[in-house]
């Protein structure tokens, strides 16, 4: 029903709608920024990764002949065309093996649970890191979530490394030690199981995942309620309200930079310093983000950047006060798999110290509720 009301607008007056989920199932880019504000003003269109040659456009079946009416210049974007090039990443089935491989060998330290599953079925693993892991007591509670966006692989490879290299050097590594005995550390390697089995953006429905959620700032949009949800993003909600997250971060692709709260509204950030702190402090330790020639230093707001609504950063602080940064890992967002070590040496250093900062971050500026 969504896709009909969808395309109707779309060969229509093109009339707003607040209702619509973002669809992906079709792709462009566009060249330059002169018609930015024709498609960000449309809620079953998801504008991404703006830069000063152009953007990214998604949306329902029709939008490329709504571009090609307008006269504007754009490319298809083709992230599946990656599938049949070169080596291929490891599937979902055969990413969630790895996975239980390495838990298994360390049943005091890790857990493997499933948090929901996704429209074709596919569990959504969570690894949970943490001396006597099954305690579940009040040390401070961490999260890593990637893979949202099913193309944007590379957080996904950097998450399975982390949770090896957490495992097999506890008790070797004295600071790797310590942390994983005094924090519990929650890693979902793929919150879009289904599309990175197809190298897509959207889950198998073609939903937006990183525009699903809650928007305090969206008329229609602003209860944090279940209703007409991905599966995906429902299972995040359920998972986010049974626990006690102060820090989080979620991995994406396409640029490389750290993408900073808010994203929906132009407002000052309530915690602006401590949050560009976190911000500055990962692009030092990820060195290629900070050299960055795009954005100074390696950070940016991301409503500087663009607008996002229905985005999981936002939500997680809104209605948890889960602090969240959003990592933008990689350039490509599909790469040569063989760049993938590359990008864990590179991003190492941070994914452990902003892990750690989970333990001195000021809560007492925090009002949980
Ligand atoms: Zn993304």
């Amino acid at each position: 029903m969504i896709k009909g009301i969808a395309l109707v607008l779309l060969f229509s007056a093109f009339a707003f709608t607040t209702n619509a989920a973002s669809l992906t199932q079709e792709s462009y880019y566009i060249y330059g920024k002169q018609n930015l504000r024709l498609f960000t003003q449309y809620k079953e269109l998801t504008v991404d990764h703006v830069s000063a040659s152009g953007f990214e456009v998604y949306g329902p079946k029709g939008l490329g002949q709504f571009i090609t009416r307008s006269n504007i210049r754009a490319a298809v974007l083709d992230s599946k065309a990656a599938l049949t090039r070169g080596p291929k990443y490891p599937t979902p089935e055969e990413t969630a093996q790895r996975i239980q491989t390495a838990v298994a060998k360390y049943p005091q330290l890790a857990q493997m649970m499933s948090i929901g599953k996704s429209v074709k079925g596919r569990d959504l693993w969570v690894v949970k890191i943490s001396k006597n892991v099954r305690a579940n007591d009040n040390r401070p509670e961490f999260k890593y979530i990637a893979n949202m966006h099913g193309d944007e692989i590379v957080g996904r490879e950097l998450m399975v490394l982390l949770i090896e290299d957490l495992l097999s050097n506890y008790g070797k590594d004295a600071y790797l030690t310590k942390l994983v005995d005094t924090t519990q550390i929650y890693i979902l390697p793929s919150m879009n199981p289904d599309g990175a089995a197809l190298a897509q953006r959207g889950n198998a429905n073609f939903v937006d995942l990183n525009r699903d959620f809650p928007d305090f700032s969206e008329k229609g949009n602003d209860k944090n309620t279940l209703d007409g949800r991905a599966l995906e993003t429902q299972a995040i909600m359920k998972w986010q309200a049974t626990r006690k997250f102060q820090l989080s971060a979620n991995y994406h692709g396409g640029a490389e930079v750290l993408s900073l709260p808010f994203d929906t509204i132009p407002d000052k950030f309530p915690l602006a310093d401590l949050i560009n702190g976190l911000g500055v402090e990962y692009a030092t330790n990820a060195p290629y983000i900070g050299a960055s020639k795009v954005f100074k230093g390696g950070i940016t707001n991301g409503y500087a950047w663009y607008e996002i609504n229905g985005g999981m950063q936002d939500w997680s602080w809104n209605w948890y006060k889960d602090l969240q940064i959003t990592v933008e890992v990689s350039n490509q967002k599909y790469p040569d798999p063989s760049t993938v070590t590359y990008y864990y040496q590179q991003n190492r250093k941070a994914l452990i110290a902003y892990i750690a900062r989970v333990h001195t971050i000021n809560q007492s500026r925090i009002v949980r509720r």
